[in-house]
């Protein structure tokens, strides 16, 4: 197949960008090979400079959820750009996306928006430390919260795939006070809460998402928001990844736990810079203006983002694509599975909603160990055939792979076509 105008670029792009991307996961390191420079989008279908056309299972890393170039949001866009970029001052639009969020999430009061994932997260963990008073946080092995300092520990799965142990620059007086549990293990949890008097938080991803797609058992989650509870420690979810992805609202609503702080980014900004993050009125008025957490940002709320944010949620809800979504991961996870069968390749398929996740392993991934057991070098095999086959995966053993409402009946046709070669081409190595 032709590369050759992503190849030029890649070349050129050495000199003034940093490895020729701005976000690591983007250079395609973990597969190999030239990363994909991308020309335009539509639908389900995204185009390279060279004219390739592909299924798009990477939707940006989540947020095009209704495919890419919905006619009701770019109108919405467009419509906000009319008025000016930003501010500086509110705008009403801020206070409808406030209002739809928190009426989706149980138990938010108010938000704050922000313009990253890492920026809620890392806004979250100050407030849990400013509302208790206490230093210490809890999070577990293999989930990733953004690249805040205090975080970027035993991250998951842009650091898994590079082997990074965490990350040069952070100090370690910046992480002594992370300590790190496992994955559906509550004993890891209990015996730190044991040991430290002064934990503020827990943050978890409510389904892990970027150690591959893996899921709590319901005893885990349960037992982790009594023990939370229990010790006044406050539970921080992290549903940067699946917030509106399961349902219309968060995934903890589907685990049967609420939230003491919940951080939002992905969907919520539509393919815009949009993070926030929202709890109950007592922890919220600890932030300024009305309280003494400063938390601030320029571009905060942008009306563009906004309007974006708004129209795509509102979509979204209208369409209620969830049902949908459940059989199209279903479908998709037997595709996966039979092909395997078929060529003798070892497999476990993990999902939620509408993240999937093939793992290349015999053993049941549960955790950030098991996961780790995957052959990244059979994922490797994989990933460029599907390529071949026009279908954009996330290049990565431990990116889970997302559907949008644009998926057709005819891609999944071709997705398994291209998955029963690639497999094929798996168990030849
Ligand atoms: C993507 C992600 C983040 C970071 O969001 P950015 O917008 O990339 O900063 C944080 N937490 C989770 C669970 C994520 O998936």
């Amino acid at each position: 197949m032709k590369l050759e105008k992503s190849i030029e670029l890649f070349t050129k792009g050495q000199k003034h960008l940093v490895g020729a991307v701005n976000s690591p996961v983007r250079a395609f390191k973990s597969v190999g090979g030239v990363p994909l420079f991308i020309d335009r989008a539509e639908g389900s279908k995204i185009v390279d400079v060279d004219g390739n056309e592909y299924i798009d299972f990477v939707l940006s890393y989540g947020p095009m959820i209704l495919g890419h170039r919905n006619r009701k949001v770019e109108k919405a866009i467009k419509k906000a750009i009319k008025k000016g970029y930003t501010f500086g001052a509110s705008t009403k639009n801020e206070l409808k996306l406030a209002k739809i969020v928190c009426n989706a999430f149980p138990g938010m009061d108010k938000v704050r928006f922000v313009n990253s994932g890492t920026e809620a997260v890392l806004s979250a963990i100050r407030l849990a430390r400013a509302y208790t008073n206490r230093d210490k946080i809890i999070k577990f092995a293999g989930c990733y919260h953004g690249h805040s300092d205090a975080l970027l520990v035993a991250a998951g799965s842009g650091l898994a795939t590079l082997s990074l142990p965490g990350s040069k620059g952070v100090p370690n007086d910046a992480v002594k006070n992370t300590l790190i549990a496992e994955y559906n293990n509550i004993e890891s949890v209990k015996k730190h809460i044991e040991e430290n008097k002064d934990i503020a938080a827990v943050i978890i991803e409510p389904i892990a998402g970027n150690m591959g797609v893996i899921q709590p058992t319901s005893e885990f989650i349960q037992e982790l928001r009594k023990l939370t509870y229990e010790n006044s420690i406050l539970l921080i979810v992290d549903e940067v990844m699946t917030g509106f992805r399961s349902k219309f609202g968060g995934a903890q609503e589907l685990l049967n736990i609420e939230a003491d702080i919940t951080c939002l980014g992905k969907v919520v900004g539509g393919g815009f810079p949009v993070g926030a993050y929202g709890a109950r009125n007592e922890i919220m008025e600890m932030v300024a203006p009305l309280g003494e957490m400063y938390q601030a940002g320029t571009l905060s709320g942008n009306p563009i983002a906004m309007a974006c944010g708004i129209a795509t949620l509102k979509v979204l809800k209208k369409r209620n694509p969830y049902k949908d979504f459940e059989k199209t991961a279903k479908n998709l996870e037997k595709i996966l599975l039979d092909a395997a069968k078929e060529h003798g390749v070892d497999l476990q398929v993990n999902r939620f909603g509408s993240m999937i996740n093939p793992f290349f392993t015999s053993k049941k991934v549960i955790d950030f160990k098991t996961a780790q057991s995957s052959d990244t070098d059979k994922f490797k095999i994989f990933f460029w055939k599907m390529i071949e086959k026009g279908v954009f995966l996330p290049p990565s053993q431990f990116e889970a792979w997302f559907l949008s409402t644009e998926l057709s009946v005819k891609d999944l046709e071709k997705t398994k076509k291209a998955i029963n070669k690639a497999m094929k081409k798996v168990a030849e190595m």
